[in-house]
């Protein structure tokens, strides 16, 4: 029989993580007989919720099995959850969700759904009474949305992999020490075939997070050779405990699928948004770059935070009469006013930058002073007076050319497609799995 185990929210800011909890698995059910029909899916969901610990991330595993070990493979995985999730955090609420044989279109649909909007927990438990064998939530059992939708996500469309190294338990919580010049060589040598794993601007490796939780390293890319590649040339001054390789939709921009006109656009929903600017943009306390940008609908305030660092030039060389297709998540503030917060920007037409000057002179060509409102110009250079002249309007250059603009790696979402990425989107899952793809 075919059995997908989806979890999720079984972490919080001081620790654990549910890939980790799935790595466990991966041995555990291996040693009772399950076999692996397809690498454990990170499934990323909407990055807008307001409720995730970080990056708003489910997982499913996905094994065929002897019927009569179905009962042993669900006692092992709540066991693994009890074990390790973070039930003492207040927004930790684990989910945990069985589906025997395919997975039906309906779920499907909810996993979009979940990607890219706001669902309810009805709305899972309903599917779930529908469509799946049993569920179990703990607490305010928020966590089954994503668990349901990492079973109905099955990544058949474009998709990535993840190496994701994991440290020992004594280590966690250390400074995490990896050889900087090992992460060199491997972006070098597989370049084109992994992603993120620098950040040019800041000139800093991406691959090891900052935090408590058991993650030691997670290397992205386009396969699963290239990604297990990758993950072995990198050198850290501590043991791996295990590692794993994941298929996932991170770098596949499938939150952002649906253009709105502005006057739909509601809090919490990923958007792409096509409109002209309104106004100049103004760089905020903080740094941070707002502009206003128009439809027939309305008008939405884009915002490039200071993280994106010289993103933000490219926003302030926007100018009144651009059309520019926005794409980001939407905030409101208390009084309702809402902000798209931009993940990404396509410049789609400028607008001639026309600026008022001074007339140059009929005489001599110089140029010319203003003798005071209505009084005419005087020229600097012949003294040539002349009542009659007018400001003549020269056209400046614009330094700012249509294309697509994405903030540096370094601020990116985990979802978010980077530039590297064009072009080499897959329309379908892999046919079998890469050996090795997890140890032990
Ligand atoms: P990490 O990435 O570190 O694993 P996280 O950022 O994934 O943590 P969770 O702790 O999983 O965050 O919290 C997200 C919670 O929000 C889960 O309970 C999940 O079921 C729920 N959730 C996720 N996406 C949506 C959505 N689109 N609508 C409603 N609820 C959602």
């Amino acid at each position: 029989m075919l059995l997908h185990i989806g979890l999720d929210d079984t972490d919080s800011p001081r620790g654990g993580c549910t890939t980790y909890i799935a790595a466990l698995l991966v041995e555990r059910l291996q040693e009772l007989g399950a076999k692996f029909i397809d690498y454990p899916n990170l499934v990323r969901l909407n990055p807008n919720v307001p409720w995730k610990t970080r990056g708003n991330g489910a997982v499913c595993l996905r094994v065929e099995c002897d019927p009569a070990l179905e009962g042993a493979i669900k006692e092992v995985v709540v066991d693994a959850v009890e074990s390790h999730a973070e039930f003492d955090c207040e927004n930790t609420n684990p989910g945990i969700v069985f589906h025997t044989g395919a997975v039906p279109e309906p779920l499907g649909r909810f996993a979009c759904r979940v990607i890219q909007g706001v669902v309810s927990r009805e709305d899972a438990e309903g599917l779930i009474e529908g469509y799946c064998a049993s569920a179990i939530g703990y607490k305010n059992m928020r966590g089954i949305i994503g668990a349901l939708a990492a079973v109905g996500e099955r990544l058949e469309g474009d998709h990535a992999y993840e190496f994701l190294a994991y440290r020992t338990p004594e280590n966690r919580g250390m400074p995490r020490r990896l050889d900087v010049a090992s992460v060199m060589e491997m972006d070098e040598a597989t370049r084109g075939e992994t992603f993120n794993n620098f950040d040019p601007e800041a000139r800093r490796p991406l691959i090891a997070p900052h935090g408590p939780d058991p993650v030691l390293f997670g290397v992205r890319g386009e396969s699963a050779e290239a990604v297990y590649r990758a993950g072995t040339m990198i050198r850290a001054e501590e043991p791996f405990e295990r590692w794993v390789i994941f298929r996932t939709n991170q770098g596949t921009d499938a939150h952002l699928r649906r253009t709105s006109k502005i006057s739909d656009l509601k809090p919490y929903n990923p958007a792409i948004v096509a409109g002209e600017v309104a106004a100049h943009p103004r760089t905020i306390k903080g740094g941070h770059v707002i502009f206003p940008l128009r439809d027939e609908t309305g008008e939405i305030d884009c915002a490039a935070y200071e993280p994106t660092g010289r993103f933000r030039d490219i926003a302030r060389r926007l100018i009144p009469g651009d059309r520019v297709r926005a794409y980001g998540g939407i905030r409101s503030d208390g009084a309702g006013r809402r902000t798209l917060n931009l993940e990404k920007m396509e410049v789609l037409h400028l607008a001639p930058d026309i600026r008022l000057a001074n007339p140059l002179c009929p005489k001599c060509g110089g140029g010319m002073e203003s003798m005071g409102r209505g009084q005419g110009y005087r020229c600097r250079r012949c003294g040539l007076r002349d009542r009659n002249l007018r400001k003549r309007s020269i056209q400046m250059e614009r330094k700012l050319t249509p294309g697509l603009y994405l903030p540096p790696p370094r601020s990116q979402r985990h979802l978010t497609k980077p530039l590297q990425r064009y072009g080499k989107e897959k329309s379908r899952a892999p046919d079998g799995l890469f050996e090795p793809w997890h140890w032990p």
